[in-house]
């Protein structure tokens, strides 16, 4: 078996370099001809010497992901399954908009956490990705982008990690990739626009601030213990409190002067104004410990096995008004690639309600009518 070098960030790609007794700055042209140019066959890299080129052909290759399919939903999403192997398939999301190409990016195969409202929760625990699985999306969607839509420089400017899995319960392997997506001879990607969303991973929260901090999204989903541990499991390990703390650490080494916090909009079980208010409550104590917090309220992507529905769009209006009325910062975000299953929680497929176009130009039409802005996209967290 040789090393596939998509595995490496850069200081892993000189340290292999050097195991081939070749300087650092070859290590920064491989990179560059793997990442920036999409190179998978050596023999492309003509300005490296032909002895090492053959020598790379013995011991290294460079293998991205195996497509199952790929589907472009009639707004310009595109999804993509890829085999990773006995029998997991993970999902890669690119989502087109005027000004930025967002894709978002699978972690894990099934994750462990087990979110009531998450499709990929209930498949359960497959396996990590390696560093390798979780860049290959990014270089094969880029790459792939730039020939489908005849472009010469970058399509993707955000990566956002809500595909599959949880990010920070996969840090080992999902650290090289995220330096990689950062790194000038990688893709260059700003800090500002790389977010990892996580469902509360406390002590992982404060090593991402040290070792790569980028834009963090939290998946709070209740204002109160009880509720989110109910549809959060990992809350009865980090409740709200030290979650939030850990925000307001995390703040200080951030690129941006804010959290994200996602609220799955559940109807009946999280969405009435009461619980809007405990949220005020919640943020503003947390706020005088210097925690500053943007909402994205999704409404709920339902699939069969959850039993639950999704809220309502006046509610979740009224809700956002709450917040929006305390000064909390409020988006509601509208799903897109509904048809072909591309939207949050979906990503295993099998979704029997979908959202109509009609429904969906209405629930922006409400929003506009109720002064609350209504963002068309659904993985992006900015
Ligand atoms: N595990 C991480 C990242 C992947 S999930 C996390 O939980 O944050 C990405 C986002 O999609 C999370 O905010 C999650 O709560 C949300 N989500 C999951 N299932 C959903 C569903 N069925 N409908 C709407 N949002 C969902
Ligand atoms: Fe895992 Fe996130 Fe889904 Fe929860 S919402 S089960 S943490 S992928």
């Amino acid at each position: 078996m040789t090393v596939n070098l998509l595995d490496f960030d850069l200081e892993g790609m000189a340290a292999f370099c050097e195991q081939l007794g070749q300087k650092r700055f070859r290590a920064t042209q491989l990179f560059r001809w793997i990442h920036q140019k999409g190179a998978s066959d050596f023999e492309q890299m003509t300005d490296l010497a032909k002895a090492l080129r053959d020598k790379l052909a013995v011991s290294a290759n460079i293998t991205g992901p195996k497509v199952v399919s790929r589907h472009e939903s009639t707004d310009g999403t595109i999804k993509w399954l890829f085999d990773v192997g006995a029998g997991d398939v993970i999902e890669t999301v690119f989502i087109p908009e005027a000004d930025r190409g967002t894709l978002c990016i699978s972690s894990q195969a099934g994750c462990a956490v087990g979110c009531r409202f998450c499709s990929t929760g209930h498949q359960g625990f497959s396996r990590n990705l390696t560093t390798g699985e979780i860049i290959s999306q990014l270089w094969f969607a880029e790459h792939f982008l730039r020939k489908h839509l005849s472009k010469d420089e970058r399509v993707i400017s955000n990566v956002v990690m809500m595909g599959m899995g949880e990010p920070l319960q996969n840090y080992s392997q999902l650290l090289p990739a995220l330096k990689t997506m950062l790194d000038d001879h990688g893709y260059g990607l700003s800090r500002r626009r790389v977010t990892v969303s996580t469902s509360g991973v406390v002590p992982m929260i404060d090593r991402l601030a040290r070792d790569c901090p980028v834009a963090l999204a939290v998946s709070l989903h209740a204002p109160y213990d009880a509720l989110r541990s109910d549809l959060v499991p990992l809350n009865k390990k980090y409740p709200i409190a030290e979650l939030l703390e850990a925000c307001t650490r995390y703040q200080s080494a951030a690129p941006r002067d804010f959290i994200t916090f996602e609220y799955c909009m559940l109807d009946g079980v999280n969405d009435q104004p009461e619980h809007a208010r405990q949220l005020v409550a919640l943020m503003k104590t947390h706020a005088a410990n210097g925690l500053s917090c943007k909402f994205n309220l999704i409404p709920f992507n339902p699939f069969p096995a959850s039993g639950l529905v999704r809220s309502q769009m006046p509610q979740v209006l009224a809700f956002a008004r709450i917040l929006i009325d305390a000064g909390i910062v409020t988006t509601v975000r509208k799903t897109r690639g509904d048809d072909i299953d591309a939207a949050c929680g979906q990503l295993a497929g099998d979704v029997q309600d979908r959202t109509g176009v009609e429904q969906r130009m209405a629930a922006q039409r409400l929003g506009r009518l109720a002064g609350i802005k209504v963002v068309v996209m659904n993985k992006d967290a900015a």
